[in-house]
């Protein structure tokens, strides 16, 4: 027999439901291995459409072939159809037996669907994806909108299509993969709260075992260079055709979206779902630059150019470091006063002003111990090795279209000990929990970062806003 454990969500159950499925077998907690998708299938007959509950079945996995779910709810989109690859050997190949559960339209979810960069993103259907071990099932409540997805929709970094988008969310908890670690679902109970990073480690690589999370070998290898996760396979398929779509990091504008354990952190109930997205990437981002290549110093002085939302996310944690002189480089006055709310001391406007002339003027001639880019443009890549002092750091961290390249005065690097520092994010594992509990403590302030707001049907209109600079931080797209 194959049937995995079942039920992953019950939430606002009718009394009498309740009695119903117990009747039938089922707990309310966790069904039994083998809980008989058969049996739950005809308690589902004989609950009304009135009572219907949020609870999910996992698949049947008595056929490599048959991909039955079932699940039924009100305001949930899990709901599957039986699949027409399905064996004729499944129990649930009944079809049409429960219609209007098995063969439910709300049983796709919509995802932001990139195919080609001459075409704009649209939303999409998809089938609502299935967990493997070690992997979480996301409600997704929320996703920020990133200029990597933007270079990803404008083919300036190439990546598998079709693909979904998006990779800065909170959302919760609804379903862990079959043979997930106990420790797993003890961390992240069904329900619960969770952000996940953009960087989803391995947990077992070279550099994963070395606690290197950020250089984890079969994060780029699978996710970056091919779409997948690291068993090489995505977990999105179209709804119907089951054409597969590749994820994103976890492709994470859908309604639905697996990560990876490794990935996650809790999120507490004080911090709220939408602010909080941006945890997972431009703040992740942040630290990860601030900790781990600037290795910031109280009393350190900071560049930093480009105050989007990584960058306006260094200059709080730099605050927060507690770097003395903190400038802000942009070319737009409106990024420049937040700036000053967020932790500059001092702003230049590089159109107004010669950047590295005012940034070594206001050092007294030396340049500052830490200049960071965060636009990914050889001009400010140049402007910030010219920005550091004697034996400085110049930390890197704006994705630039492919196969760009800064020019470095190679007599200056090597006579004046200049460090140049790439930094892609921070530690999944280690990091996360602890800028959560910045943003919860209010080290970190994630209402300032965030400046504007979407909803679902709007992402399309939120990644032209972002292309045409009309974002002052970081805007984030609702999922509900
Ligand atoms: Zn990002
Ligand atoms: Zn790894």
């Amino acid at each position: 027999m194959g049937f995995t454990p079942v039920i992953l969500r019950l939430t606002g159950i009718s009394t009498k439901a309740v009695q119903r499925l117990s009747t039938s077998g089922a707990s309310t907690a966790v069904a039994t291995a083998g809980a008989r998708l058969a049996t739950a299938c005809s308690s589902a007959r004989s609950v009304t459409r009135k009572e219907q509950i949020p609870i999910v079945f996992d698949r049947c996995y008595s056929s490599s072939s048959c991909y039955s779910t079932i699940s039924l709810g009100v305001g949930h989109h899990g709901v599957d159809k039986h699949d027409d690859r399905s064996s004729s050997s499944c129990n649930l190949s009944e079809r049409g037996s429960v219609a209007g559960y098995h063969v439910n339209p709300s049983s796709s979810m919509r995802a932001v669907v990139f195919r080609e960069s001459s075409k704009p993103v649209s939303l999409e259907y998809l089938q609502i994806p299935r967990p493997k071990s070690g992997e979480v099932l996301i409600k997704t409540k929320a996703c920020g909108v990133c200029h990597s997805d933007l270079h990803v929709i404008k083919g300036e970094i190439p990546f598998s299509a079709p693909c979904v988008i998006g990779h800065e969310i909170t959302g919760e908890v609804v379903e862990h993969g079959p043979l997930t670690d106990r420790k797993i679902t003890d961390r992240f109970p069904i329900g619960s709260h969770v952000v996940g990073a953009f960087i989803m480690p391995c947990g077992s690589c070279f550099y994963c075992s070395k606690g290197h999370d950020d250089l984890c070998e079969d994060f780029f290898a699978y996710n970056r260079a091919k779409g997948t996760l690291y068993d090489g396979e995505t977990r999105l398929f179209l709804h119907g055709s089951r054409e597969p779509v590749y994820m994103y990091s976890m492709g994470g504008l859908a309604e639905y979206c697996i990560v990876p354990a490794n990935a996650l952190a809790n999120l507490p109930s004080s911090l709220p779902y939408t602010e909080s997205a941006i945890l997972g990437c431009a703040v992740f981002t942040a630290y990860g630059a601030m900790t781990h290549a600037a290795e910031v110093r109280p009393g350190d002085s900071i560049a930093v150019v480009g105050i989007g939302g990584v960058g306006s996310s260094c200059l709080q944690i730099a605050r927060a470091f507690g770097a003395s002189d903190i400038i802000a480089v942009d070319i737009h006055d409106e990024k420049l006063q937040k700036a000053k709310v967020l932790g500059a001391t001092r702003t230049v406007n590089a159109i107004k002003e010669d950047a590295v002339e005012k940034i070594k003027e206001i050092t007294g001639g030396m340049g500052v111990d830490i200049a960071v880019e965060a636009l990914g443009k050889p001009k400010t890549f140049l402007q910030c090795l010219q920005s550091v002092r004697d034996g400085g750091k110049a930390v890197m961290i704006g994705l630039a279209k492919a196969g760009s390249t800064g020019e470095i005065d190679i007599n200056r690097l090597v006579r004046r000990k200049i460090k140049v520092i790439g930094s892609y994010g921070a530690r999944a594992r280690q990091d996360l929990p602890k800028i959560v509990r910045l943003a919860e403590t209010g080290v970190f302030n994630l209402d300032t970062v965030v400046s504007q707001k979407y909803k679902f049907d709007e992402a399309v209109r939120a990644f032209q806003d972002l292309d045409q600079g009309k974002i002052v931080s970081r805007a984030v797209i609702e999922i509900d």
